[in-house]
């Protein structure tokens, strides 16, 4: 992730700041905690900052927050798991499953075993990160704000479902961590126009880092038209 703003420096000479907050848009002006550029569009993707910059356009639009718990660990031996894993409380996670017809069937399996996994909006996906190092998530709890603590108890449950499917030795958790990302009710992405030349982007929910590539493209497409159509 940190080397991506480095690669479009390099291939696309883009100027980056860092460190600045926009505090306000009135174009053309925009300005920044530290100085004030002049621009013909914006697009404004704030990610969980609903509260900055046009906070009507996400009142508008059923959107809240959710906190998510995660954990990195190592194994005492070197292994390769090979593709991410997950099992079946995935199945009830992700929208694409719910036309399943046995489902329901799973659902119910799953609020006999434990309860908590609904409470907790608990999901286990494993995967590997180049060092190695095995990545663990995840839970799920909405509203507007979140308590700074993570919840061992809901680790637990994480870590005790994920054994159910994992089999190493020697492991051992090095990291515990959450993360906090928009989520819309009902629809993937929010894409709006409060004035104009001015676009915002938000909501991707838990599938941003998959789908962002694909709707920045498509988004970038749009804006240059209508831009282009009002030259
Ligand atoms: C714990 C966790 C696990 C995830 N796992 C997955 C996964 O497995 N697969 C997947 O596809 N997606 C995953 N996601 C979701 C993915 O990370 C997000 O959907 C994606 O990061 C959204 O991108 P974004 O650019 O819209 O917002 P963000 O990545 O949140 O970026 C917004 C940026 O804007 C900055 N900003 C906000 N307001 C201002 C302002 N006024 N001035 C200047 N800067 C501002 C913020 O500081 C932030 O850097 C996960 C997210 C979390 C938190």
């Amino acid at each position: 992730m940190r080397r991506i703003p480095q690669w479009l420096q390099e291939k696309y000479e883009l100027e980056i700041r860092f460190g600045q907050q926009v505090n306000e848009i009135s174009l053309p002006k925009i300005v920044t905690s530290q100085e004030t550029w002049l621009v013909e569009r914006v697009i404004v993707c704030s990610g969980a900052d609903f509260e900055t910059l046009y906070p009507r356009v996400f009142k508008e639009n059923a959107i809240t927050k959710c906190k998510l718990q995660m954990m990195k660990a190592t194994a005492g031996k070197k292994i390769d798991i090979g593709p991410s894993l997950c099992a079946g409380l995935t199945l009830r996670h992700y929208q694409a499953f719910a036309e399943c017809p046995s489902l329901k069937k799973v659902d119910e399996r799953y609020d006999n075993e434990l309860k908590d996994f609904k409470t907790h909006g608990i999901h286990v996906l494993l995967s590997q990160n180049n060092y190695g190092e095995l990545i663990i998530g995840d839970s799920h709890h909405y509203g507007k704000t979140h308590e700074p603590f993570d919840r061992e108890e809901v680790n637990q449950i994480i870590l005790n479902y994920l054994s159910t499917f994992l089999n190493v030795e020697d492991f051992q958790v090095t990291e515990r961590w959450h993360g906090i990302y928009p989520k819309l009710s009902g629809k993937l992405n929010l894409i709006a126009e409060p004035e104009k030349n001015v676009t915002v982007v938000n909501g991707l929910g838990g599938a941003g880092m998959t789908l962002s590539f694909g709707l920045a493209e498509k988004v970038i497409e749009s804006v240059y038209n209508t831009y282009h159509l009002q030259l």
